[in-house]
């Protein structure tokens, strides 16, 4: 398999050699083709599996194809992430396929200024990816708009929910169109992270590495 039977346009595809990706890795071979049909997924996958360019790559492709949500404001990707460090390796991964684009990303995470993310998202962005206690804090500020939100990412959801983030998850997903597409990374499926699932995700696919 191939990034080209993906159907990437040109931009990302330059941007994809341009990371030294030749190849798609195992998660990204199942996943691409069902998160590009616009389904929902659940992908059971550890770190160093490509599992970030799974969801980041597809998400470029949604924002792009969305010339009408282009007009209003707010987020249209929102990646939740339970620690400031994946967060940032998000981002990071995210700014380097956004760049042909001009998509802005926004990284908001605790133990940083909230009045200078505040700021940042106030100037604008397409792409959010953040730590869920402080998103919530920001919704409170009324620092960010969910009208446009429709493509949600929920990675290392097992360890999200170890760090108690379940209410906080809760509480974003209650915030974003229930036609959204929804993607859940895990890597692994305690009761209560399928239990989520269920509730938030419509008909997913699972795919397990
Ligand atoms: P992740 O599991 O998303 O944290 O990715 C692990 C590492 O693999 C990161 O350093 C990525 O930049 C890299 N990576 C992701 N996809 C590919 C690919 N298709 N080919 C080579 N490296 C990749």
């Amino acid at each position: 398999k191939n990034f080209e039977d993906c159907g990437f346009p040109v931009p990302l595809m330059n941007a994809i050699a341009k990371q030294g990706y030749e190849k798609p890795t195992t998660i990204q071979c199942q996943a691409l083709p069902i998160v590009l049909s616009g389904r929902d997924i659940i992908g059971i996958a550890k770190t160093g599996s490509g599992k970030t360019a799974a969801f980041v790559l597809p998400m470029i492709v949604h924002i792009m194809d969305q010339p009408e949500l282009q007009k209003e404001e707010g987020p249209i990707g929102v990646i939740c992430a339970p620690t400031r460090e994946l967060a940032h390796q998000i981002y990071l991964e995210a700014k380097k396929f956004a760049k042909p684009y001009n998509l802005q990303v926004a990284a908001v995470y605790g133990g940083v200024s909230k009045f200078e993310q505040f700021k940042e998202l106030k100037s604008g962005c397409e792409i959010v990816v953040a730590t869920p206690g402080r998103l919530i804090d920001l919704l409170k500020m009324k620092a960010l708009k969910m009208f446009r939100a429709t493509y949600l990412v929920l990675d290392e959801a097992d360890r999200m929910f170890d760090l108690g983030f379940e209410p906080q998850i809760r509480s974003i997903v209650g915030q974003i169109r229930p036609d959204r597409q929804t993607l859940l990374f895990s890597a692994t499926m305690p009761c209560k992270v399928e239990r989520l699932a269920r509730e938030i995700l419509t008909d997913p696919i699972r795919v397990t590495v």
